[in-house]
């Protein structure tokens, strides 16, 4: 049996949600389902930020974000993060700024935006369809919209599938599929804001140290310096600068990184410092040189990787040459990093439709008149801090207000 509306959005994420709300707003008199193909809407919403939801970013969206760049911007000069924070406020989520222009609910209850989109969508008449995967899309008009369950006709119909980050084992048809399935493009898809990988032996010792620092990562031509707090783990690296960092290591399979344990100190008065403290402290032994500089493990690594391998020695021993290599290796530690802890562990998808096909106004396709697709399904990427659900927000609103408009 088939069951026809004027409007159906796949995926009840982030982007499905507020397009719904939206379209709902726009065209009260429009039929509208959401189908999700979880048991329950916004599962993913309901982890970010660590359960706090950062929804956005107040400090600007300018060089935050990754592949179609100039599309995302043309999409943010028609709905920024001001008008989404009128529009969450309208919805009764009103925002509070945070650390780094971090934007959460006042609630700092990821929880609470879902119930609040959710509320939303029902209250204007949203019909929601759970437990529920579009398998196939037939273009036309109507579009022809096969479930493993019913069969729709829509008018309109939205993508708002998300990316393939933290999935579990769905196998299912995704956004992607669906979309290239109706003819369009899709870039190398990699994982980003993710935990890298390294060679292990020079971090063996430090597994649990955090350090905050300064991070730089090459890859070929491509060179980005984040700062911050870096936790040593076996695998490798993690923390907010590192996050940063990783969609860049994973679209090159890795890179060479270089640490800076002390970002406060000048190269100068690092070496000075050790230099003094050889002088006064040459009667110790050489595992004692950086303490109360840094962590102790991470001071003797240092030490070591510096070329002091017997810690044994006196302090005393130490010849400017040794200070000039150990301060060097506290302002550049190096490691090679080889990859991501990959999929399941990311926060996002770097790549995605390419959006050359699609109207950044409007996020409807150009190949398909009534297709439309919003967030992580498109290729757009930001950093961490709430860059990528705030395209989220834009994306979706965008389309939200294209398909509640009466036909163009
Ligand atoms: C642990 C974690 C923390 C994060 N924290 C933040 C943060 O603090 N700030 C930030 O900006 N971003 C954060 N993100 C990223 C953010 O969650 C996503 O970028 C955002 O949710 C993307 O929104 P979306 O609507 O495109 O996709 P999603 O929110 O993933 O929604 C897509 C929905 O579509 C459904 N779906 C997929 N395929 C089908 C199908 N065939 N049929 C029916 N339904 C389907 C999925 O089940 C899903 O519910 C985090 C991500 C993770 C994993």
């Amino acid at each position: 049996m088939k069951h026809d509306y004027d409007i159906l959005i796949i995926g009840g994420g982030a982007s499905g949600l507020f397009a719904a709300v939206t379209a709902a707003k726009q065209a009260p008199h429009r039929r509208i389902l959401l189908i999700e193909r979880e048991q329950r809407m916004g599962k993913k919403l309901l982890t970010t930020g660590n359960g706090r939801c950062n929804l956005s970013n107040a400090s600007g969206l300018n060089d935050r974000y990754f592949g179609d760049v100039t599309f995302a911007q043309t999409a943010f000069a028609q709905f920024g993060v001001e008008q989404t924070r009128l529009a969450m406020a309208d919805l009764g989520i009103p925002t509070v700024e945070l650390e780094e222009g971090k934007l959460y609910p006042c609630s700092l209850q990821a929880g609470s935006v879902v119930d609040m989109l959710r509320f939303a969508a029902a209250d204007a008449g949203v019909a929601f369809l759970t437990e529920t995967t579009v398998q196939s899309i037939k273009a036309g008009d109507p579009f022809l919209v096969q479930t493993n369950g019913p069969a729709f006709t829509a008018k309109k119909v939205l993508i708002a599938t998300g990316g393939k980050s933290c999935v579990g084992k769905y196998e299912g048809p995704t956004g992607y599929d669906l979309l290239t399935a109706l003819g369009h493009k899709l870039t190398k898809l990699t994982p980003a804001i993710v935990q890298v990988t390294t060679e292990k032996e020079p971090i063996k010792p430090l597994t649990g140290i955090k350090v905050d620092g300064v991070i730089t990562a090459r890859c070929g031509d491509e060179i980005r310096t984040e700062a911050g707090e870096i936790l040593f783990a076996e695998y490798g690296i993690s923390g907010p600068p590192v996050l940063q960092i990783s969609g860049m290591i994973a679209r090159h399979g890795g890179g060479q990184l270089s640490l800076d344990l002390l970002p406060d100190w000048s190269a100068k008065a690092v070496n000075n410092e050790i230099a003094t403290r050889c002088r006064r402290f040459a009667h110790r032994t050489c595992e004692d040189l950086l303490t109360g500089l840094m962590n102790k493990r991470l001071g003797q690594t240092v030490l070591k990787r510096a070329g002091v391998e017997k810690l044994s020695r006196s302090c005393g021993d130490l010849t400017q040459k040794d200070v000039d290599r150990i301060a060097q290796m506290i302002k550049t530690f190096p490691l090679t990093a080889n990859g991501t802890k990959g999929w399941n562990s990311a926060q996002v998808t770097c790549g995605g439709v390419v959006t050359k096909d699609f109207d950044p106004k409007t996020m409807e396709s150009k190949r398909h008149k009534g297709l439309f697709a919003a967030g992580e399904v498109l290729n757009v990427t930001g950093d961490c801090g709430g860059f990528n659900l705030q395209w989220a927000w834009t994306s979706a609103y965008l389309a939200g207000i294209a398909m509640g408009e009466d036909d163009r």
